[in-house]
């Protein structure tokens, strides 16, 4: 047994809890949980420190979060010139293969998309991919479209190449994907490892995570690597995989080997089925419904057309299975909710999903409330958004967009990063939520649309283990919960709002033990 006193425990009067077997076994004051601890049981002074259940990310990639820890990362890149000073780094180690990701061009110092030309000036002999932030658009040198076998006439269904420039977009990527490295069941074990390392140290215990297509298309490989380090007892944090495929053709060979939702335990689980129906905002792919405001030639991108999706979802339906959907654009979600009319029961039992809901209309909005979807969204993406929504998308359809009060009022919604697109940071998240201004204070979001404090920590906790069918176990403090929890230096709702990002996660634990500690 482990004793935990001084506790400033969100939602509870009580100060003092013990765990034991994995569990809340007693919540109570401090003298009582004394009282019930023997000589050989730790007893823990939280000094008053914040208490809340495990963070649970309801959307992000662990697989590629990992890879992207262990791989070389160019969120720091501030120029063109810090990219290639970066890949220079890297190809003077002479590798097989440079992957690299994170550039956002917005944030350069001169705004400006790397170039093709760019990256052979690194090299023309390595193979160089560099995967924009988003994870939406990829700039490939000579070597690495050769070995792609993309030339100057290719093109690609529900994707984009442009040769010359050595871009690529959404499916335009996949054939450069094709030839980087193979990873093994071994080296994906490492970057689950890592990013499940890094999860804890922002207090996160669970997360919904879409990986099957991350690193190669070898889904098996991937349960695979979850389901040894969950024998070896090595999770650090509980996953609810959603169920991304290339094709139907995967998705069927899944569910004959007898794969389908809810099979596994609370450390590697089978969530939905995963479909991306757009592409993101940053690189304007997200498909709209008109032109985007600044760019009139641009309309964004449908990955699938209906009769391509609705074979996904009817054989998604024939096992019971749930369905989320990326879709960030309006015209992407109208395609969605067309096809979700015919297969979303009433009040939606089988928590079909919508993920990111961001350029939303009034309509689409009371018709996700009406069909109570479940919601997905990531409100770290203010932070960036905040700054380019009016000029994107107009203020018009701005103001009724990343509608969060709303869909938590109206919907079971929850919160997550998308990692490695966002850095995991539920704090953040909180206050993005709470304030939807950039943290910088440049920029905000129709402030009708705010969450509480307590809204935003729900979306993080208890939504959350709704929406995974877990609420009877995970994201609360209560006996007989599984003792997954987080520990803050200050209660964040107490504080001014714009403090709460500065907050420090002082100690995670998870199964009642403790897998971070600062
Ligand atoms: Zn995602």
């Amino acid at each position: 047994m482990r004793g935990f006193i001084n506790a400033d425990i969100w939602k509870n009067t009580a100060t003092a809890f013990i765990v034991d077997e994995g569990r809340f076994a007693f919540l109570g004051t401090d003298e009582e949980v004394k009282q019930r601890l023997t000589e050989s049981d730790e007893l823990i002074d939280l000094q008053g420190m914040f208490v809340t259940p495990g963070f649970i990310d309801s959307h992000m990639h662990l697989l590629g979060y990992g890879h992207f820890l262990n791989g070389l990362q160019l969120a720091d890149a501030h120029s063109v010139m810090d990219v290639m000073r970066m890949l220079k780094k890297k190809a003077d180690e002479h590798p097989d293969w440079i992957i690299a990701r994170g550039f956002n061009e917005e944030l350069f110092d001169v705004p400006a998309m790397p170039l093709k030309s760019d990256l052979d000036a690194v090299s023309t002999e390595i193979p160089i991919s560099i995967t924009r932030v988003c994870g939406h658009k990829m700039i490939a040198n000579s070597k690495a479209l050769e070995l792609a076998g993309i030339g100057p006439d290719s093109v690609i269904e529900g994707g984009y190449i442009d040769f010359e420039k050595g871009y690529l977009e959404e499916s335009g990527m996949n054939p450069v994907q094709a030839v980087w490295p193979k990873p093994t069941v071994e080296s994906m074990q490492k970057d689950i490892l890592a990013g499940s390392k890094s999860l804890n140290s922002y207090g996160i215990t669970s997360c919904g995570s879409d990986d099957f297509v991350s690193l190669s298309n070898d889904w098996r490989m991937v349960i695979d690597a979850y389901m040894r380090l969950g024998y070896q007892r090595r999770m650090t944090v509980r996953v609810n995989e959603q169920c991304h495929f290339e094709n139907p053709r995967e998705f069927a060979h899944f569910l004959d080997e007898g794969y389908t939702f809810d099979v596994g335990d609370d450390y590697f689980r089978i969530g939905p089925l995963k479909i991306i129906a757009d592409g993101s905002l940053g690189a304007r792919t997200a498909a709209l419904t008109k032109p985007y405001s600044d760019a009139p030639e641009k309309k964004g991108i449908l990955i699938y057309t209906k009769s391509e999706m609705k074979i996904f979802l009817e054989l998604a339906s024939r096992y019971n299975m749930p369905s989320i959907i990326h879709a960030i654009g309006d015209r992407a979600l109208d395609q969605v909710l067309k096809l979700y009319d015919d297969i979303v029961l009433e009040g939606n039992p089988l928590h079909h999903g919508i993920v990111h809901c961001q350029i939303m209309t009034p309509e689409q909005i009371r018709k996700v409330v009406d069909m109570k979807l479940n919601c997905y969204f990531q409100s770290l993406f203010v932070d960036f958004d905040a700054k380019i929504l009016n000029s994107r998308v107009g203020e018009k359809r701005a103001a009724s967009s990343y509608p969060y009060r709303t869909l938590f009022e109206g919907t079971c919604a929850s919160n997550g990063s998308d990692a490695p697109v966002e850095v995991p940071d539920p704090l953040k998240g909180i206050q993005l939520a709470v304030t939807r201004t950039s943290l910088d204070k440049s920029a905000s979001m129709n402030p009708d649309e705010c969450l509480t404090v307590d809204q935003a920590i729900e979306s993080y906790t208890e939504k959350a283990a709704q929406t995974f069918f877990a609420d009877d176990r995970l994201g609360k403090i209560c006996e007989g919960y599984i003792a997954d929890f987080a520990v803050t230096d200050r209660n964040i709702t107490k504080i001014p709002a714009d403090e709460i990002s500065a907050c420090r996660i002082m100690m995670t634990v998870m199964d009642g033990e403790t897998v971070f500690e600062r």
